[in-house]
């Protein structure tokens, strides 16, 4: 059975840009409600129980389960990655990720532009989801938002950066505001 991971810091570290009661309730009540529901669904799997999480989205599509219950392990299964990589990215302070920077200015021209682009994507996403740098089947950078809680590493891309643009990321300090949290995110992003 999976567990919840600890934040490497405190709810109120990433102050002013995220703050201290959104941390807490994003980690301790949404982070762990999509915990609580994998390990329901995986209870009557024990093989699958075997597999890391991330594998479990990487084989989504193969696994011997029900289709209702791939639709669970799809929405509960990303929930569970995509929040432990979430956290894992923030910080209070930076942590600069040089191979990261090096590919991104091969890619995109220049860090700015890639966070303009970005950005453009996590705002333009229509309803919840996340924007995603993944590396591609090829190891090539590339940028998109997908809806819901769905992975890249269902589709075989391996996740850099990500960026949770449900509303429960951003809606007490920010309401209707999506893009200010988007613009403020870069100053707890620790990896660039
Ligand atoms: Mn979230």
């Amino acid at each position: 059975m999976f567990t919840l991971p600890k934040l490497n810091y405190d709810y109120n570290a990433l102050e002013p840009f995220i703050d201290a009661m959104t941390m807490e309730i994003h980690h301790s009540k949404h982070h762990q409600a999509y915990l609580t529901n994998l390990n329901t669904v995986l209870e009557k799997y024990p093989a699958i129980q075997e597999l890391s999480s991330e594998e479990i989205l990487k084989k989504l599509n193969t696994l011997e389960v029900t289709e209702d219950d791939r639709k669970k392990i799809k929405n509960h299964g990303g929930g569970f990655v995509n929040h432990s990589l979430f956290w894992e990215i923030m910080g209070p302070s930076k942590e600069i990720d040089e191979q990261l920077i090096t590919d991104i200015n091969t890619e995109f021209d220049s860090i700015e532009k890639f966070k303009t682009d970005f950005t453009q994507s996590a705002i333009g996403q229509f309803g919840s989801g996340w924007t995603w740098l993944v590396y591609d089947e090829n190891n090539k950078l590339k940028l998109y938002s997908l809806p819901n809680q769905d992975s890249p590493l269902t589709i075989g891309h391996k996740p850099a950066i990500c960026l949770d643009i449900w509303e429960h990321a951003y809606y007490l300090k920010y309401q209707n505001r999506r893009a200010d949290y988007i613009n403020n995110w870069w100053n707890v992003l620790k990896l660039i």
